[in-house]
Formats: structure tokens, sequence, C-alpha cells
């Protein structure tokens, strides 16, 4: 057995994304220019920072005037400018163009982009002002003493699917820290237990989700330019499934394209991977992507309930950044900016909080205030109903919308609530519609040209998982599982999973019972959203784990 090794540090960031790399550079050049130093340690739990980065993505550059101010905006990886920016209604035969653009989704003037190659830019310019980074140790576990947080441990490796220690057994390290951020994207597993322990939704509106899934493609030349983008609603979507695709055009005849859609769908049968290989035989998107070839595939849920499911973002020590609490506009479809510049006010407050030797929550309700005053507040309030009036189908969510353009937001009914995703969906026998494998009858059978099953798709993301280690995905209270979850919703998991990590099985007893193959996980969280009864808890693999993305 080993021994715990401990290490301190001034601030712990946990995430290697936007919102956790920005809260390193902002961080480290305010402290710089009060002319302090102090120790900043930021931990990934990819192999690398960026294999664990999925985007769309088209990005707001503004920001990064702000983050890196000595900058020019040219020496950015950013891909295309965006040029040309439709949207599009599309119908099972055919698609209208909308004559005009939806508020908050003209793109004209930003960039297209890979996240992850943006994440690995800024991940050098963190690393030149001094920030360590260690990317490869996942952080499962939350340091308390007294009850307040006092830093993070990484996880236990050398352990075997039954817990048992092996003789590589190596025990996680603690990192001691005045000032811990939770920078871990949508539905992070520490900031979950952070939130639960300090109930701090307690005056928010239930997070609501959406699962993107995206592929990268190589496609002939002429096929599409770069920064020519388009917004796709309707088709395959039905009214109650809020939801629609993308298509960003890249340079080097590359195109990302993708469909985004709502968890709060009723239809236990619902697949977002297989409605986006339906939505890929559209003539709009299967002409883009006609005689070229699939070059990564990736999922990953964004966090949409707006402004009121924002939870409170700061503890005693302990501050949330970025789509970890929520920060993301949801009609815009764009969370990158705004999770960099929630890591720039965190910085700000954990730069004045460790000047003034005064950690504690009311020293870090700074932070809430300086979001309160700032562009994010800017942006979300104004349409801080948004999401919830689509919960109703897209007729009401649509008249919701516009009411809320015109009274600035409140629509006409004030603050709207919906449920968690893991509530909406109907049991089989409730079910009021067609189930999904019915409504694309003869539609899913891939052909490995234009459309993939998700074995093929998998390949392409790199996954990998060590076998020796307990399974990251655990089923609470298996006999109400398999009496509720596979009896009455037909193991759902087996479809809304981005990445087949659930197979349904009938032992030799004739007995239904859910296999879970754990090496496919994408790390999407869809699973800990979901799944009825809340019965699947997504926890954090061995370090260096799950997908290996390249250019998403
Ligand atoms: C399909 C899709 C399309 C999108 N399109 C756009 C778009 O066009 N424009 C836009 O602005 N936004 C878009 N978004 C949203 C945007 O990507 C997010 O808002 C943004 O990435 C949030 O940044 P973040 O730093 O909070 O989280 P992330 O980018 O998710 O980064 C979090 C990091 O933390 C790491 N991590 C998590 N848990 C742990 C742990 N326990 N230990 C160690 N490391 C951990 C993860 O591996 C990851 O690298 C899109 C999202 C998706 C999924």
């Amino acid at each position: 057995m080993s021994n715990v090794d401990t290490v301190s540090t001034d601030v712990l960031i946990i995430g290697g994304g936007p919102s956790g790399l920005a809260t390193a550079i902002h961080l480290a050049d305010t402290l710089k220019q009060k002319g302090q130093s102090q120790r900043i340690l930021l931990i990934e739990k990819g192999s690398s920072i960026g294999s664990h980065i999925i985007s769309g993505a088209v990005i707001k550059p503004d920001v990064f005037k702000e983050l890196l101010p000595d900058v020019d905006i040219s020496e950015i990886p950013f891909n295309a400018k965006v040029v040309k920016d439709t949207t599009v209604f599309l119908t099972k035969n055919g698609s209208i163009t909308m004559p005009f653009h939806i508020p908050y989704m003209n793109n004209v003037g930003n960039y297209t982009a890979s996240l992850g190659q943006i994440c690995r830019y800024l991940a050098v310019k963190a690393q030149e002002k001094g920030v360590e980074i260690y990317s490869g140790f996942a952080v499962d576990e939350i340091l308390y003493d007294k009850g307040k947080v006092i830093g993070a441990k990484t996880k236990d490796t050398g352990i075997d699917h039954h817990g048992t220690q092996l003789d590589n057994f190596q025990a996680g390290t603690r990192i001691e820290a005045k000032i811990t951020i939770f920078a871990e994207g949508t539905r992070g597993s520490l900031a979950k237990m952070l939130i639960k322990k300090f109930n701090l939704a307690k005056d928010s509106n239930e997070q609501m989700y959406s699962l993107g899934c995206k592929e990268l493609w190589s496609v002939p030349q002429g096929n599409i330019a770069p920064g020519e983008i388009y917004h796709t609603m309707g088709y395959p979507l039905d009214n109650d499934e809020f939801g629609g695709g993308f298509i960003y055009g890249l340079n080097d005849n590359k195109v990302a394209v993708g469909i985004v859609v709502g968890l709060d769908y009723k239809d236990p049968s619902f697949d977002t991977h297989d409605a986006m290989q339906v939505w890929k035989t559209t003539s709009l998107v299967s002409k883009i992507l006609k005689g070229g070839k699939l070059v990564e595939y990736g999922a990953k849920t964004l966090p949409e309930g707006g402004y009121y499911a924002i939870p409170k973002l700061y503890v005693d020590n302990a501050m949330i950044v970025g789509d970890s609490a929520g920060f993301l506009t949801m009609p815009a479809l764009k969370g990158i900016h705004l999770a960099i510049k929630s890591g720039m006010l965190a910085a700000q407050t954990a730069a004045n909080a460790l000047i003034s030797n005064d950690t504690s929550e009311k020293s870090l309700a700074q932070y809430e205030t300086l979001v309160k005053n700032s562009s994010i507040h800017k942006e979300m309030y104004p349409v801080r109903n948004f999401r919830q009036g689509f919960a109703k189908g897209l007729i009401a969510g649509g008249f919701n919308f516009g009411t809320q353009l015109i009274t600035g937001g409140a629509g006409f009914s004030g603050r709207l609530r919906a449920h968690a995703d893991h509530l909406t969906t109907s049991k089989l026998n409730e079910l009021k519609k067609k189930p999904f494998k019915e409504r694309f009858n003869g539609q899913l059978e891939f052909d490995k040209v234009l459309t993939f099953d998700k074995a093929t798709d998998i390949y392409h993301s790199g996954v990998y998982h060590d076998e020796q280690q307990v399974v990251h995905l655990h089923i609470h209270d298996q006999e109400k599982f398999n009496a509720i979850n596979i009896e009455q919703y037909g193991a759902m998991e087996q479809f809304f999973c981005s990445s087949e990590v659930y197979e349904l099985h009938v032992n030799k007893d004739g007995k239904k019972e859910l296999r879970i193959h754990a090496e496919n996980c994408m790390h999407c969280k869809t699973c800990d959203i979901k799944t009825p009864g809340e019965r699947i808890t997504w926890v954090v693999p061995n370090g260096g784990n799950g997908p290996d993305f390249q250019n998403m």
C-alpha cells in the first residue's frame, strides 16, 4: 500500500477547459500586476489538454482581447471568420431558408474554431505565466476541514473492478489549496457534490441540459466555404423535442456538423446519435458531406437552463466557473466566451482574497457581484426564461421567446420553471406518440458512407479506459433499476447513450439486465442527467481515460 502524498498550493483549478484556463491566466496576470507571486495549479483528467474538449464551435472573440490584452487576435488559433450565416427550417423532404436571423443567432464576424486547439494554445500561455498544469489526473474527491473546502484529491489507481488494490496501487494525491476553483464543465461531478452539500441551488431553477453529438468531416473542395455556417431547425425533431443542427465550414476543406437536443424529451427510445444520422440524410446536409470522409466523432451535454438555473457560485475557499455553473446562452448556442469571462471574474476575486488573506465566503461573494455587473448578466438576463418556455413545445416556446424579446426577458408570466430532465420521460405505456424507431422506420440502417452506427463513430473518438478499475458508472438500487428503468422505461439508457455504453441483455433465465461497457464512455454525462430516478451516477474514471479528441 502506498502512502498518500500531500501537495500545497495557493489556488487549485480543476478542469483545463476555457473556464479553468482563463481563470489560471487572469489570476497569474492579476497577481503579477500587484507584485505578488502565488502557486497556481491546474489539473485536467484528459491525457492532454484538449483531449476531452468538444464544442461546435463558433466563438465570440471579444473576450480574448480582455484575457490576452497583449496578444494580436491573429495569433489565436481560430479557424475561419464567419462570412455567411444561414438559418434553415428543415422538413423531411425539403428546407426553407429563413429570411432573417433569429435574435442572438447572427454570427457574422465571429470565428469558427476547434475548442480543443484553442485550449492547447491557452495552456501554453498559462504555463508561460507560471501556471503548473498536470493533465492525465482525475480529481474525484473534495477535501474538507471543519466543513470547509480545503482542496481536492486525485483518484487512486491500480484497483481492479471489484475494488481490490493491485500491486501497482497508487494512492491519489491530496492537493491542499487556499482556494479551489471548480471548472469541470457541464454537470461537473465534483461541482454536483459541492452544490448538493451546501445546497447552492436552493433558490435556482432545475438545471436543464441538452446533448450535442458532433462529427468532423473532410469534404471535397467546393462543398462548403470556410466561414460558411448553417443552423437548422425542424426535421428530424418533433414539436416536443427542442434542438437543432449546426454546420460550420472550416479551413482545409473540413466541416463540423452536429445536432443538439434538449434532454427534456418524452420518448424513452429517443436517440440523439441516430437522430443526427437521419439529419445528415437531408438534402442540405448530405450535399455538403457528399464525397467526404468522417474524421472524428464526439458528444457532450450542455447546460441550457439559463440565468435562473445558476447556483450560488461560492462557498468558503471555493468558486464554480463556466459550464459547471451553467453559464451558457442557449438562444445563441454559446458558452465559451461566458466560460472565459466567468473564469476571469473568479480570478479577480481570488487575487483580492489571496492578497487580503481572506478566502472566506464573505470575501468570495465579490465573484457573484462581479458576475451581476458583467457582460455575462447583460447577455443571460434578457433571455432568462428562454429554455423553460420551450419545455411546452416549439410553438409555445416560440411564442414565449417572442414575448420575452418584447418584455425584456420576463415574458408574460415572470419566472418560468421546468422539471429536471430525469423527470420528463414518459413510461413506455404512457407515450402518446410513435416511438423513435417507428418514426424513422427504414432510415436507421446506416451505410457507413454518409451515416454511421455508434460503434463506427466511437472508433473515431479514440476512446480508451483502463480495464483495471471500478466501473465508473454506478447504478443505485439495482432492484428498482430493473423494475422501473428496464421494465417501465424500456432501458432507455441504451438509446440516449451517445457511445453504446449500455446494452440490454437477456440472461439465460430470460431475465433482462443492463450491461455496462464503461470502456466506451465519452464523458458526455447524459446518463447522470437523464436516467429515470437519477439511478445512475457518473464518477470520474482513471486519469487519462476517456476520449482522445484531436480537433473537436
Ligand atoms: C456540441 C456542442 C456544441 C457547442 N457549440 C458551441 C459554440 O458554437 N460556441 C460556444 O461558445 N459554445 C458552444 N458550446 C458550449 C461550450 O463548448 C461550453 O460552454 C464550454 O466548453 C464550457 O467551458 P468549460 O471550461 O466550462 O468546460 P469544458 O470545456 O467542458 O472543460 C472542462 C474540462 O474539465 C475537465 N474535467 C472535468 N471534470 C474533471 C475532474 N473531475 N478532474 C479533472 N478534470 C476534469 C474536462 O476533462 C474538460 O477538459 C458547445 C457545446 C457542445 C457540447
